[in-house]
């Protein structure tokens, strides 16, 4: 089946066409490892994952790369605030983001290079640069010019005119041109560096993805992923280092996800302080960040809201107790061949969207479709093939959007611990609440209706809702 994906080189929707039939070699810009990930991260992560599942889904071979960068200014810095090694502080918070990332339900990559375990590489590409004539020294720094490149801007359509004018010239006057930037700088005292041609230093950001691609993927490469906030200049850069060292197009895909927005009006109350992936993990769930990160389109901007939290937390309930009913429900034999068709179609209606450049709303609305048939004709009892039908469409939306592979039990306890959590309800109000079902339940049995109407209106003003199961059991959670 063919993937249509929106290419920000080009500004189109193209028929996505890897350079191997068949096989992807993808390429994502991961995290600066200095502190706890901030959620805006986490949908950059999510996307870069989602595209990686979506190619494997559809039958592609990926070799799918994604960095850390454990050597960069913000971890040097906070690394002498504590008074500790930057490469071992480094280090500590790339451990930390592999745990946030497995909290998310991502996929592993092939491979996850860091800055450090790179050098050799990122000097013969630097070599590589000064030898074609992009590349010049400064006392011991190394610069990339980049009016030589004649198609710089090609992907963010960025002018260098206008960032020649735009520009202050740097003070120190030592670049050709103010847009020139680094491949490689001067150790400073206390800081991490490295032996090289041009003396002990370190990278310069743009080059470690260039020469990671390179050392795992090749010359060229068929998909390349980031922030919309990578696109200028650090993508810019990837392409005019990688085309001037390698002589050949770097990659022909660009995929960009839209920020999460945190400065709407709507800005969470409730969520106020939980800014790391770690913190919303530990008050919620990452299946929940992931479903409210997946609910919107990844080249739309994404609220960051109490709502679009409680709409997650709602939906992925729905998707979760939907998934228990059907591990438990047991074949009739019965003809259901109307339900057969509809289901076929939402099948086929789901892969259109998934391969439909990566989207998930869309592929989610016929999901919500299936569930409710499933829960409308699971009354009347289902064939086997139409039980089937339902689990392979559950796996095509487990696979390619990473959501509903939990235990559906413990991803509805936590759901309704979130909800909790989330009207900020205390134990006492939770212990007060079991005592009114409880008490609701006598009053019924001795058909004190007086008494039942009064619980009932306390329930309604904690924002309780109840319900009563067929056997018997009263279940009750909070509205979200
Ligand atoms: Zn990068």
């Amino acid at each position: 089946m063919e993937i249509r994906v929106f290419n920000n080189l080009t500004r189109k929707k193209e028929i996505f066409k890897p350079l191997n039939p068949g096989k992807v070699k993808y390429y994502s810009c991961g995290p600066t490892t200095y502190d706890f990930v901030h959620v805006g991260n986490a949908r950059a992560f999510v996307v870069g994952d989602l595209i990686h599942r979506v190619f494997k889904t559809f039958g592609l071979e990926v070799t799918f790369v994604r960095n850390f960068t454990d050597v960069d200014d913000k971890i040097i810095d906070r690394a002498n605030e504590l008074k500790v090694d930057p490469i071992q502080h480094a280090d500590r918070f790339v451990k930390e983001c592999e745990k946030d990332m497995n909290s998310l339900g991502m996929l592993p990559a092939t491979h996850t290079p860091k800055v450090t375990e790179t050098i050799p590489e990122i000097i013969v590409m630097i070599e590589d640069l000064i030898k074609n004539g992009y590349g010049y020294v400064v006392d011991g720094e190394v610069l990339y010019h980049v009016p030589k490149f004649s198609e710089y801007g090609k992907l963010s359509k960025v002018k260098l005119d206008s960032l020649q004018h735009g520009i202050r010239v740097e003070v120190d006057g030592h670049k050709k041109h103010p847009s020139d930037f680094v491949l490689w700088k001067p150790a400073k005292i206390n800081e991490p560096s490295w032996d090289s041609p041009w003396g002990k230093g370190r990278p310069g950001w743009h080059i470690e993805c260039s020469a990671m691609a390179k050392k795992f993927l090749g010359n060229s490469i068929d998909m390349h992923h980031g922030g919309v906030d990578l696109q200028f200049p650090h993508h810019e850069n990837e392409i005019a280092q990688s085309e001037a060292a390698n002589n050949c197009e770097f990659c022909h895909h660009w995929a960009h996800n839209e920020f999460l927005n945190f400065g709407t009006e709507k800005m969470s109350k409730s969520l106020g302080n939980v800014i790391t992936i770690r913190s919303f993990v530990e008050k919620f769930s990452g299946e929940i960040l992931r479903q409210l990160l997946l609910s919107v389109h990844y080249r739309s901007k994404l609220d960051w809201s109490d709502e679009a939290v409680s709409k997650a937390i709602n939906e992925l309930t729905r998707i979760h107790e939907f998934k228990l009913a059907l591990e438990e429900i047991k074949a009739l034999k019965i003809e259901d061949l109307a339900l057969r068709e509809s289901l076929l179609k939402q099948m086929d209606s789901i892969k259109e969207e998934l391969t439909n450049d990566f989207n998930v709303p869309g592929a989610m609305g016929y999901f919500f479709t299936v569930i409710k048939d499933f829960n409308r004709e699971s009354k009347n009892g289902l064939s086997e093939e139409s039980i089937n039908l339902i689990k392979k469409i559950t796996k095509l939306i487990a696979d390619s959007t990473g959501l509903v592979h939990e235990n559906a039990e413990e991803v509805l306890k936590r759901a309704e611990l979130a909800k909790m959590n989330f009207a900020g309800k205390s134990e006492s109000q939770n212990e007060e609440v079991e005592n009114l079902i409880l008490e609701r339940s006598i009053a019924r049995k001795n058909k004190d209706w007086t008494r039942s109407d009064q619980i009932r209106n306390r329930l309604n003003e904690l924002g309780v809702v109840v319900k009563d199961n067929p056997d018997g059991t009263v279940s009750w959670s909070f509205k979200a």
